[in-house]
């Protein structure tokens, strides 16, 4: 059986790349086929019927032929732009640290269809609510247990003990939760607050992400829980969060 010439999906753009004179790589993550890097011909040109649709976090519905090394964009339409995410620059800081993740933690043709929807959900959300710090951990959290990373959050991961209150560790290297007793050689063990640690269960259980705005978590708690979740993706990635640059020099109020 022979593939069809063509496909149809609906996919989100993370990033592109000028190629030649007037085409472009973009690379989107799609609901049915994981991240596709698409080539769009002469997509720069200003006449292009394509031109602009390819700017990052655009949610494009695409026609797709295949082509002998990349497919090639036949047809794309903007389902939406996320126009409240880039009505500010700092608000579009936030789009583009959950582009940057998805792009870091997809591999290409490999479908994960939440991951699809927790981005596009973590994108609408963060358009309504472009202030709460908590819906970006909450997509930490989230990507992190799509992609099979999530720390442990509920016994020591060395001894399998039950954690008990105010005694507890975290080992971003040891994969999460620690108790007193265990301290596993060459990783480096932080401490946890109780606090932030039932926020970060919180983020894994929660199914009301349209409360997680009104939460009235403290500043040091929310910070403490941004610093586990973004050394935990880091040690994933084994890089830096670039975007995060971005964030912290366009703080909003
Ligand atoms: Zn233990």
């Amino acid at each position: 059986m022979t593939l069809p010439r063509t496909y149809r999906t609906v996919g989100l753009t993370l990033r592109k790349t000028p190629v030649g004179e007037a085409d472009l790589v973009s690379a989107i993550y799609t609901r049915e086929h994981g991240k596709l890097e698409l080539l769009a011909r002469g997509a720069r040109r200003l006449t292009s019927r394509l031109m602009g649709h390819f700017e990052p976090l655009t949610l494009l519905r695409l026609s797709v032929a295949r082509g002998r090394s990349l497919d090639i964009v036949a047809e794309a339409e903007v389902v939406t732009a996320f126009p409240e995410v880039k009505s500010d620059y700092a608000v579009t800081a936030r789009g583009l640290y959950v582009a940057e993740l998805v792009d870091a933690f997809s591999a290409l043709s490999a479908p994960n269809p939440e991951l699809f929807d927790l981005a596009v959900q973590t994108l609408e959300a963060v358009g309504d609510h472009p202030t709460a710090e908590l819906l970006l951990r909450y997509f930490d959290l989230q990507l992190l247990a799509g992609s099979g990373f999530l720390p442990e959050l509920y016994q020591c991961v060395e001894c399998g003990e039950e954690l008990e209150p105010e005694r507890h560790r975290f080992a971003v290297g040891a994969g999460g939760t620690l108790c007193p007793d265990c301290g596993p050689p060459d990783v480096i063990v932080r401490s946890l607050s109780l606090p932030a640690l039932k926020v970060l269960r919180l983020l894994h259980r929660t199914e009301a992400v349209g409360r997680l705005p009104d939460l009235n978590i403290p500043a040091a708690i929310q910070r403490e829980v941004h610093g586990v979740l973004t050394a935990t993706l880091q040690y994933w990635m084994d890089r830096q969060v670039r975007t995060q640059a971005f964030l912290d020099a366009a703080k909003l109020p």
